[in-house]
């Protein structure tokens, strides 16, 4: 029997250098003399690539749609760089939610550590927008164009000019608009893009601009940068051996079963007895980091599961019994038993029920107005004729709140002082900040150095709050 799919005409990438050169790995994507070596892999159909294809376009569907989706009003999920606001599930957080905002991020890196420490590279294979808009969008494209993997090396291999190449590139520009606009939509929210979208360039070249370079980063990555995201540039990918252990399920080739490996043709021709690997290679030609699984693993894995449903298509053709490549953990490749339950995975759980716990109660009783008071800009106080005193105080008011307030302030322990307040009650919309100013005046002698007094703040509807504040008149150290 022949191998099952053609030979690399390329040469191997090389694991020993070679006398005179410090033995060790080439990278699965350069070539010996470290120049890219480009990954074609061959399309591997199977059982895991449907579910994944399943899964890639409920998330497809799920980048698309959710900041379309509103919760009481408000974006489901809205990351707003710009102003500093972060919108989850409805619920806005500000920079100030410094203590809310640091439970969401711990909440969400013991989350990872947990799907990691059970399901390995999970999130990398099935779940990554890289390897989702990669595989299931731009590669499927690619192989229209230029067909298989075979193909697409001979069209490397030819060099020049290929017809069919400038039009794949122009799809590929147009897709990177389509992913570069969803991707944008987290950031900056639909109707902010949609007047974007409407509007000239001339009208918003800032826009534009974001839009433009956001589609060329796009087009890049998927055109051209490819796994080297995931084998040299994502922090995740580095991550992953201490978040790993040897019970974690990985993507492995069961050595015991597949080794002595050999072409399915020394059977008939000798006594030498082998595994159920025949070294087709098909496995290591659908790696989308070009990487030998039979080697163990490797970093630059992803777990996308190609290589399983590449063997067991030859395993049904040899008749041998599927798995040889599979989901598993190194420990039951080994001894036959996994364990699921371990420390790490007893004690991530704990620790997201604490945080998140804490989290929740907090998002939950989070005051509904944040009021701050600044001394006014310029000198700290004024003396005017007579003697008399001016504090400037700059009340802001940040309603968080879903309705517009009106908070009404007063001042207190300032007997013998006047106020004067241009705006009381102050009127702010749902979910922004207002300020206002207040001028103090106390006659001499009032205020020795100075005087401790409190801004009294109620919205009508149950909200009060007292802020303390520090008069400050002649003879205070500043
Ligand atoms: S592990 Fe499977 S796909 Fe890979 S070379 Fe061996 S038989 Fe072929
Ligand atoms: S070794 Fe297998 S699971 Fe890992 S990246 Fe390559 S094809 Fe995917």
């Amino acid at each position: 029997m022949s191998a099952v799919v053609p030979e690399d005409p390329r040469p191997t990438p090389v694991h020993d250098n070679g006398p005179g050169t410090a033995p060790g790995r080439v990278l699965s994507t350069l070539n010996e003399d470290g120049t890219r070596r480009w990954v074609r892999p061959e399309h591997a159909p199977g059982a895991f690539y449907n579910r994944r294809l399943i899964v890639a376009w409920a998330l497809i569907a799920s980048f698309v749609g959710l900041p379309f989706l509103r919760i009481g009003g408000k974006p489901t999920f809205l990351f707003d760089v710009l102003h500093r606001r972060f919108t989850f599930f409805g619920a806005t957080f500000l920079p100030t939610d410094t203590v809310l905002l640091m439970l969401l991020m711990l909440t969400i890196f013991l989350t990872i550590f947990l799907l990691t420490a059970l399901f390995g590279r999970v999130w990398c294979g099935w779940g990554c927008p890289q390897t989702v808009y990669m595989e299931f969008v731009f590669r499927p494209i690619e192989r229209l164009f230029d067909g298989n993997r075979s193909k697409q090396i001979a069209l490397d291999q030819k060099g020049g000019f290929q017809p069919k190449r400038p039009l794949k590139f122009a799809v590929f520009v147009v897709l990177s608009f389509g992913v570069a606009n969803v991707f944008l939509a987290w950031f900056i929210g639909v109707d902010e893009l949609a007047r974007w979208m409407n509007q000239s360039p001339v009208e918003h070249p800032a826009g534009f601009a974001i839009v433009a370079g956001t589609t060329i980063l796009m087009f890049i990555d998927f055109a051209w940068f490819r796994e080297q995201m995931c084998v040299v540039a994502c922090p995740y990918a580095r991550i992953q051996a201490a978040l790993l252990d040897r019970n974690s399920l990985i993507v492995a080739y069961d050595t015991g079963r597949g080794e002595p490996r050999g072409k399915l043709t020394k059977v008939a021709t000798t006594d030498l007895k082998i595994g159920d690997c025949i070294d087709c290679k098909a496995c290591v030609y659908t790696c989308p980091t070009n990487i030998d699984i039979r080697e163990g693993l490797q970093m630059e894995c992803i777990s996308c599961t190609q290589c399983i449903d590449a063997c067991d298509t030859v395993m049904d053709k040899i008749k041998r019994p599927r798995g040889l490549i599979r989901y598993t953990s190194q420990e039951r490749l080994v001894s036959g038993k996994g364990k699921v339950l371990r420390l790490r995975v007893i004690l991530y759980p704990i620790a997201i029920l604490i945080v998140g716990g804490a989290l929740g109660w907090l998002a939950t009783h989070r005051v509904p107005a944040e009021v701050t008071v600044l001394r006014g800009i310029g000198a700290p106080f004024t003396e005017g004729a007579g003697g008399v005193v001016t504090n400037q105080l700059r009340l802001k008011i940040h309603n968080r709140g879903e309705e517009p307030r009106s908070y009404k302030f007063e001042l207190r322990h300032a007997d013998g002082l006047k106020w004067i307040a241009p705006e009381n009650p102050l009127n702010v919309t749902a979910d922004h900040a207002a300020t206002t100013t207040i001028f103090v005046e106390s006659q001499p002698g009032v205020i020795h150095g100075e005087k401790p007094i409190e801004i009294h703040v109620e919205d009508g509807s149950g909200f009060t709050i007292d802020v303390p504040f520090r008069l400050l008149g002649p003879g205070a150290k500043l």
